[in-house]
């Protein structure tokens, strides 16, 4: 069955031609071409309700949890004081959710290229758009890869929450868009990437790295089990300018500002990081 098309029954996410995730399916809520991809909302059996994006699976409200902590809070416990955040994409607003539950976060700038997506998330998955109207938050509608060209020396720590290398979404994969967010950042400021499937993906979480350790000092890949996407393992890049995950006291930022989180602790912050044989071997 082609990617997305769903039957009566179930969504198929055949993200690569010998795989498929299938999502049962109770009913579809929301279905429209936006200029940039087919949005679509779903009602499923029993993960909530699920985004899909050109018919590929972005999150279900059961385990989205995992993704946004992991994206969210190992870079910013690893950061001495977050105030100012830019999230790239994340147009469903799980990433900011997480990210304003930081006490320090002053300002949290959302850079989303589809404007579809954060209408549809504020109707449709209301656990999700949460952050949305927050004081500290400021929406933009436009390219993230823009963005930062634009705002040299403006944030303690850039997330980008992208969908898979294709389409608009190619350039934030690239050195040109890294060294922009390398400006873009403070002297101490850390970049925080998702990077796709290290089963499936090896060859672009390879060029991820590779690129990223031409720019900062510290690169570190990290893994965390994302049930609906493509080989369970999913990768996130972190790159700093003055320091690594492990160099500063992650465990006491995250216990001295009280973070609410179901999947993050700083136990978890140190294991991500240990990977496997497989994965060092794609790395060397
Ligand atoms: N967690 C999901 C994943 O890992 O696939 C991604 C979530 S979020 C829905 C991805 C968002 O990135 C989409 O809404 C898409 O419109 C946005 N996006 C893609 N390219 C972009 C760009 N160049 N600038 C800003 N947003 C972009």
């Amino acid at each position: 069955m082609p990617t997305g098309e769903s039957n009566s029954e179930w969504l198929m996410d055949s993200h690569h031609d010998e795989y498929l995730i299938g999502l049962r399916i109770k009913d579809r809520l929301f279905r429209e071409q936006s200029p940039f991809q087919l949005v679509e909302v779903f009602e499923t059996e029993g993960f909530g309700r699920l985004l899909t994006l050109d018919g590929i699976i972005m999150l279900t409200e059961r385990d989205e949890f995992v993704y946004h902590d992991m994206l969210t809070h190992l870079p910013l416990c690893a950061h001495p004081n977050p105030r100012n955040i830019l999230i790239i994409g994340g147009g469903d607003g799980g990433t900011l959710r997480e990210v304003l539950k930081h006490p320090s976060v002053q300002r949290a700038d959302l850079v989303e290229i589809d404007e579809m997506v954060i209408r549809v998330s504020r109707e449709f998955l209301p656990a999700l758009s949460v952050g949305f109207d927050d004081a500290r938050t400021r929406i933009f509608c436009e390219d993230g890869s823009r963005f930062v060209r634009e705002h040299p020396n403006s944030y303690d720590v850039v997330l980008v929450d992208s969908t898979d290398p294709v389409g608009p979404a190619v350039g934030l994969f690239e050195e040109p868009f890294f060294r922009s967010v390398s400006e873009c950042l403070r002297p101490d400021g850390v970049l925080t990437l998702q990077s796709e499937s290290p089963f499936f993906d090896g060859d672009i979480v390879r060029s991820v790295v590779q690129r990223l350790r031409g720019i900062f000092p510290h690169v570190r890949l990290y893994l965390a089990p994302v049930v609906t996407y493509p080989g369970g393992h999913w990768s996130f890049s972190f790159a700093g300018k003055a320091f690594g995950p492990l160099d500063g006291p992650y465990a006491d930022h995250f216990s001295k500002r009280g973070l609410e989180t179901r999947f993050y602790t700083p136990g978890i912050h140190l294991a991500s990081l240990q990977l496997p044989r497989f994965v060092k071997d794609i790395l060397k």
